[in-house]
């Protein structure tokens, strides 16, 4: 595949995420666009058939992003949208700061995240706050940490198509609540969540890409780090990128 393939590939599948996600939102009317034939070739006088009102983009108080968070925890109550609630103890949520400028989004909850109804604390997530603490020099309860499906799939088996999707919207409205200035999506499951790609991480990872208009990088999974500590070094070096990203946030 050429760039101007790939390039039509990326934008192709930012739309479709696009519309994914505002159908997640609750929106069944997609503003359109008339362009008119003649206009086709030339200059694309693009004429809204709507009024589009923009909001300018100011930044919410702490107390309104944790309780826009609060209502998606209180709209998925005690789920039972799919049947990863049968074998689960505890839902988890997702924890940390609801005003971060960092998300890290994981693929699942384990059995001692299932236990503690906390994302990363095994030993995966041991990994996860040294990368977040030791590497990264910033606290655990500075960053949020959530997964894209909240119960834990049995034997810890990846999450299937159907409970990605029952989970999706929530994940989604999290993001929205946070709104963070960088997302890192950890291993395979969540950049192809994310993403709505079927590239892998070890293609995707440490390249850019972007989710709502969010910067977000792809990087490996810290159990695929424990099982390969050799590549820790590449995640190392996604995360100096991400790190230079957030460092650009603060100052713009
Ligand atoms: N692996 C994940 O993807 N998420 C967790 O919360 C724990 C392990």
């Amino acid at each position: 595949m050429d760039e101007m393939q790939q390039e039509f590939l990326d934008i192709v599948t930012q739309v479709r995420a696009h519309l994914e996600y505002q159908r997640a939102l609750g929106m069944s009317v997609v503003e359109t666009v008339a362009v008119s034939p003649s206009t086709m070739a030339a200059p694309p006088a693009i004429k809204p058939t709507a009024k589009v009102r923009v909001e300018p983009e100011t930044k919410k108080p702490a107390a309104a992003i944790a309780g826009g968070l609060a209502a998606v925890r209180d709209e998925l109550g005690d789920c039972t949208r799919c049947k990863l609630c049968k074998g689960r103890k505890t839902i988890v949520f997702g924890e940390g700061d609801p005003d971060a400028v960092l998300v890290f989004v994981g693929e699942g909850p384990g059995q001692e995240e299932d236990q503690q109804g906390r994302p990363f604390v095994g030993a995966a997530g041991q990994l996860l706050t040294d990368i977040i603490v030791k590497g990264m020099k910033l606290n655990r309860e500075d960053v949020y940490i959530c997964n894209i499906v909240k119960c834990r799939p049995p034997d810890n088996r990846n999450p299937e198509p159907d409970e990605i999707e029952a989970c999706e919207p929530f994940l989604i409205k999290q993001l929205q609540a946070i709104r963070p200035r960088v997302i890192v999506a950890l291993g395979n499951i969540a950049v192809k969540t994310l993403l709505k790609t079927k590239e892998g991480i070890t293609k995707l990872r440490g390249t850019w890409r972007t989710y709502q208009g969010i910067p977000l990088m792809p990087t490996f999974h810290p159990a695929y780090l424990l099982r390969n500590p050799s590549d820790k070094k590449l995640v190392w070096e996604d995360i100096r990128k991400v790190l230079a990203e957030m460092e650009k946030a603060k100052k713009g």
